[in-house]
């Protein structure tokens, strides 16, 4: 992130009557980052969004954007274009004109409309779609002129709150795709809200993970992926092991294993995830291997999520990630034994 970020959030709070959706929000994003706001639902990043969209009215706290303090600007004096969840296209309206709406409102000659409205149809891939309607376009295909719409007066930040999350599956991830390679070539400043972690893992730059109305954490999807804050970020953020453990003079007991772990003694719990629970390579020797048996295979194509009982770990539902050839040259089955290995390095302890 450059030196002076382009948006700067500090001590925002929203209270709606007694109810308070923010605590006291400090947040930078640099320019031409892609940040996602995650977390379940009612953790407040809507209402994020919307007050930096100045579409909500924070009840204390400053907003700056690109250096301008815009904490009580309306939004029409802001500079963002955003994209809801429904589609809120005018249906009455071409493609062109839903497009052209924000540009023909500042007064933009006509001839020089008509041409950034085919470019932008273009850069969102429906070039030629000018004359249709709302109505005659698929979800997807109105989401992309959403995003050409918000696109148009080439703002400094777009906003996008669960613009996905409409779509079928398959154009769900095309689409986000697509959002990404748009977001990396213009260079626009992007928030997305989200609950979906996969979306936010595979696109953001960062991700701002929210609960409660109060961040739990800011990170690369890597940092939050590995180097989760709490354990919420473990539990919420990808699929986790939680074991009961004990840590006793730099050890870690779990079951009737001890593990290297540096901490104050204490009872706590381990979070694993299950690809750090290798199947293999294990060689004669190894440190950190137990012996588990399946008992339930979950097929999901090319990998398979593996429920083992593993009695020395004291663990009867540990899930571990298998792959389809893995199991069938091992012979692998329900009441199979096979021995797994832990990655102390991997493990994270609260
Ligand atoms: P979702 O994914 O379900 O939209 P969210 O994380 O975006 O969830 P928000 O919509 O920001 O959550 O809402 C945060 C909390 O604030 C919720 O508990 C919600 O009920 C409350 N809230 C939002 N808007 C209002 C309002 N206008 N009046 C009262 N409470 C509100």
């Amino acid at each position: 992130m450059s030196s002076t970020p382009f948006l700067q959030l500090r001590q925002v709070r929203k209270e709606f009557g007694s109810f308070t959706a923010l605590q006291d929000i400090d947040l930078d994003i640099g320019k031409g980052e892609f940040v996602c706001f995650l977390g379940p639902s009612g953790c407040g990043k809507t209402t994020l969004l919307r007050i930096i969209a100045g579409l909500e009215v924070q009840t204390r706290g400053h907003i700056s954007q690109g250096g301008r303090d815009v904490s009580l600007l309306p939004p029409a004096l802001r500079d963002y274009g955003i994209v809801f969840q429904s589609y809120a296209l005018f249906p009455n309206l071409s493609v062109a004109d839903n497009v052209a709406y924000g540009l023909v409102n500042r007064n933009t000659p006509r001839a020089h409309v008509k041409q950034r409205v085919s470019e932008l149809v273009k850069l969102v891939g429906l070039p030629g779609s000018e004359g249709k309607y709302p109505g005659q376009l698929s979800g997807g295909q109105q989401q992309r002129i959403a995003l050409a719409r918000a696109l148009a007066t080439s703002p400094g930040l777009l906003l996008l709150d669960e613009p996905l999350s409409a779509l079928d599956a398959l154009e769900r991830v095309r689409l986000r795709q697509e959002i990404r390679a748009l977001q990396q070539s213009l260079g626009v400043t992007t928030i997305m809200v989200t609950h979906d972690q996969e979306e936010a893992l595979s696109v953001a730059d960062r991700i701002v993970v929210m609960n409660q109305g109060a961040i739990e954490q800011v990170g690369t999807p890597m940092e939050i992926y590995r180097e989760p804050a709490s354990p919420f970020v473990a539990d919420f953020v990808g699929k986790v092991n939680v074991l009961p453990a004990r840590l006793e003079q730099g050890e870690l007991h779990v079951g009737g294993m001890r593990l290297p772990f540096e901490g104050v003694s204490r009872d706590v719990r381990l979070y694993l995830r299950p690809e750090d629970v290798l199947a293999r390579p294990i060689a004669a020797g190894d440190a950190h291997v137990f012996d588990a048996r399946i008992d339930k295979i979950e097929f999901l194509g090319s990998y398979c999520h593996v429920h083992v009982n593993a009695p020395a770990l004291n663990a009867h539902d540990l899930v571990v990630y298998l792959s389809l050839n893995f199991l069938s040259e091992q012979s692998l089955q329900v009441g199979s034994s096979l021995p797994l290995k832990l990655l102390p390095e991997r493990m994270k302890v609260f």
